[in-house]
Formats: structure tokens, sequence, C-alpha cells
């Protein structure tokens, strides 16, 4: 999206609201969450709909991503359009004069909408860093590749999620191997730079692809080794939507269900209010 089309979305709180709604009933997420009917209509209060099956009243954002925190659509569109153009949260919370604390649940808000948009995603959602047990190998000689394969002990292994195209995978630093086999996929050792001291991370993504993904987590400092998997989500992402409207891409992530497996339990779906009290006078 240009900016003179972002511009007349952000022009009020009303148009904001009604690309968000209009984004929703696009991708079918508009629909009850207590019961799943799509049919509903507004309510005489306001911002409510009401379920035309089951009576069910709730907002815009009921148990979607957008809902998962607490900004006006106009303010959440700007952090949004900000995170696109690759603005850190501390740039972000200057230019939208939204708390830091604020914005940092927002942009980690996207980074989990975009995780839940693909399955491997989703798995790294649900696994919460958890090593999973598929077996990695070195070579038994790195010169010599005809030497075989020998199983990586698990207590070195610090991290491995699926990805997109192969796996994320960080040793310890007593792991020195330059490659990695997983799931038949020869992994590289990339450098990870200053921001992770403590572990050796290996992608089997092509080489101008980390070159981007490292380029990008310069810019974040210091990634939690725990949030590095989002990160490289994000990456992955971007050069996936990168000619096909990202920013739309991730509003309509955004609009999505938070899976029912991913919601605290005992909560309820209800939304909200959409006061702007995260907002600075
Ligand atoms: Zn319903």
């Amino acid at each position: 999206m240009d900016v003179f089309h972002f511009e007349e979305i952000v022009k009020s709180e009303r148009l904001s609201r009604r690309h968000i709604d209009h984004i929703g009933r696009l991708t079918g997420e508009s629909s009850c969450p207590k019961c799943g009917s799509p049919k509903s209509r507004k309510t005489e209060e306001g911002h409510q709909r009401k379920c035309s099956e089951c009576g069910y009243k709730y907002r815009l954002y009921s148990g979607r991503w957008f809902g998962e925190v607490n900004l006006p659509a106009r303010t959440w569109l700007w952090i949004v359009k900000l995170f696109e153009m690759e603005l850190t949260s501390t740039r972000i919370a200057e230019e939208t004069e939204v708390i830091y604390p604020t914005v940092l649940k927002a942009t980690a808000t996207i980074r989990k909408a975009i995780a839940a948009s693909t399955d491997h995603g989703l798995e790294i959602l649900m696994n919460g860093g958890r090593n999973r047990k598929i077996p990695v190998f070195h070579y038994a000689d790195e010169a010599n590749e005809q030497a075989g394969l020998i199983p990586l002990p698990e207590k070195h292994i610090h991290l491995l999620e699926r990805l997109g195209c192969g796996h994320l995978i960080c040793t310890d630093k007593s792991i020195t191997y330059n490659s990695l086999e997983c799931g038949g996929v020869t992994h590289h050792v990339v450098d990870s730079g200053k921001g992770f001291p403590h572990f050796r991370t290996y992608l089997a993504y092509p080489k101008g692809v980390w070159a981007r993904i490292k380029e990008q987590l310069r810019k974040y400092h210091s990634v939690k080794d725990k949030n590095l998997p989002l990160y490289i989500l994000e990456m992955e992402f971007r050069i996936n939507n990168r000619d096909s409207g990202l920013f739309e891409k991730l509003v309509e992530s955004l609009c999505r269900s938070i899976p029912r497996e991913l919601r605290p339990s005992g909560t309820n779906t209800s939304a909200p209010t959409g006061r702007p009290t995260t907002v600075r006078a």
C-alpha cells in the first residue's frame, strides 16, 4: 500500500476501524468468536457486533491478534506501517507517542501473528522454544563427506525449530563444525554476530537470504535467543511477501483469530475497550 492510500485510511479512527473490519471480512475472520457464524449486525451501543445465530455480543478485535494490545485502530495501523518500514520499537514509540512497553507488546504481537500464519511458525509458538527431538548429524570428517554422518548429542542443541527452509539450529559454542545435517538438508554455520555470544547458529537458507537476516538482526541489537525464531520467521515473511503488499499481509495476519491452543486457558474472548489508555497525553 502506498503512502497516499495509507493516508486515506488513517485519516480518522472511524476509517481505520472500517479498514480493519473490511480486511477481517475478506479473510473470513469477522465471524462470531463463540459459534463461528459469519452473520452478525452492529449493535446500537456502537462498535459491538451481535451474532445473528447465538446472540453473542463481541467487538471487532475479539479473539484476534489485534485485540492483544489495547490501542485505537488508527494507532494500530500506524504501528503496523512503521513496522513494515522496518523501524525499531524505540523509533515507533517516538513517532506514534505510544509508550515504549506498549509498542514492544504490539511489535511482539505482530511477530506472533506472522508466526501463526504458517504451520511451522505455529509449531514454534506452541513449542515455546523447547528442543524438538529431530536427529541432527555432523560429518565424521568435514573434508571427506564419504566418511559418513554421526549424530550430534542432544545436550549440545540449544534451539531446534522447523523453518520454511530447513531448520534453525542453535548449538552451544563447543560445536565447531561448519555444517550440520538435519532432515536431509545441509545447514551452514552463520555468523550470528555480537548479539548471540552464547551459541552458534546453523541455517539452510541460501547465503543471500541469511545476509539479509543478519543485516536486519543487527538493527535490533541483542535479540534474546528465545525470540530468535520469531525474528527469523519475520524475515522469512518479509522475503516471501516483498512483492505482494507487505502492509496488507500484516493487517491480514493481525485480523486472524488467535489459535485456541495459544489462548491462555480460562480467558474469554471479550476484547479490550479500545480506550487509548496507553497513549501519552
Ligand atoms: Zn455466535
